[in-house]
């Protein structure tokens, strides 16, 4: 798979000064890429990095407004100080942020609000891959795939098998975890008409993420939540329970623009 590397030709070792084989960086590089695929990363933003997050185009090349753009920085800003700060943070530190004219906010969990094509994903998996590269483990996890494990957990008892429940268990246990935690497209309605899915936040489902989540914020571990919704609409139709709410409701939030639109929301710990 691929060009054959013509640093090692392929080979994976080389020679140092010393005339000693060390491991040559595509064989560092392919380390870390199987690390980047076990966590969950996608496999679309391998090779992205926080660079190929625009600060004066959209996703699609084009040129944004000036208040798109001056958002943009303060979010690259943010995610970059993120990502400095994850160490402190593993060692029960906030993320702490300066904003203009509201001065400090402290938060272990980061919100990114942002519409198809802001970016949101693509900067997630980015400080998953800069905590790995800082040995820091960490975790990426689709929300629906959270909420698609308990509620068929909770749906029908009988059918529980051994694969179901260690799945059911792995996931817990991730979002329990004292590792970085990267949860993306978190949404309170499923959109596409997908009602079904809507309706898989029962009232098990409901109790089982606030009791997970309970135990993550004792830990205060570093958390990442993208979300194409508005904090507005996230919080307002009582979907989810009172710790995973305060969760949201307490995160540092930036705003991601998209072809010049974006949330307008007001908050305390709103950056942007
Ligand atoms: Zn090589």
């Amino acid at each position: 798979m691929g060009e054959i590397c013509k640093i090692c030709n392929g080979t994976k070792m080389i020679l140092n000064k010393e005339n000693i084989p060390i491991p040559c960086e595509c064989l560092k590089k392919a380390r870390l890429e199987s690390i980047y695929k076990q966590i969950g990363i996608p496999i679309r933003f391998m090779g992205s990095n926080l660079e190929d997050y625009l600060l004066k185009q959209d996703a699609h090349g084009k040129d944004i407004d000036p208040i798109s753009e001056s958002k943009k920085t303060v979010a690259r800003s943010v995610v970059k100080k993120f990502i400095d700060s994850l160490p402190n943070m593993i060692d029960g530190e906030p993320f702490s942020f300066e904003i203009e004219g509201k001065g400090e906010v402290k938060s272990f969990t980061l919100l990114m609000m942002g519409q198809e094509h802001s970016g949101k994903s693509m900067l997630s998996a980015c400080i998953a891959k800069e905590a790995i590269k800082k040995n820091i483990l960490s975790f990426y996890l689709e929300w629906a795939e959270i909420i698609n494990l308990c509620y068929d957990y909770y749906s029908d008892a009988s059918s529980r098998n051994k694969t179901k429940i260690e799945k059911y268990e792995k996931i817990i246990s991730i979002v329990e975890s004292d590792k970085l935690l990267i949860i993306d497209n978190f949404s309170s309605v499923y959109e596409n008409n997908n009602k079904f899915e809507e309706d898989k936040i029962t009232s098990n489902v409901r109790r089982q993420i606030d009791a997970m989540f309970s135990e993550r914020s004792k830990k205060a571990a570093p958390t990442v939540i993208a979300t194409n919704q508005s904090l507005k609409e996230l919080i307002s139709d009582n979907k989810y329970g009172p710790v995973f709410l305060s969760i949201i409701e307490d995160s540092i939030k930036i705003d991601l623009p998209t072809l010049g639109k974006s949330f307008n929301n007001f908050d305390i710990k709103k950056v942007n």
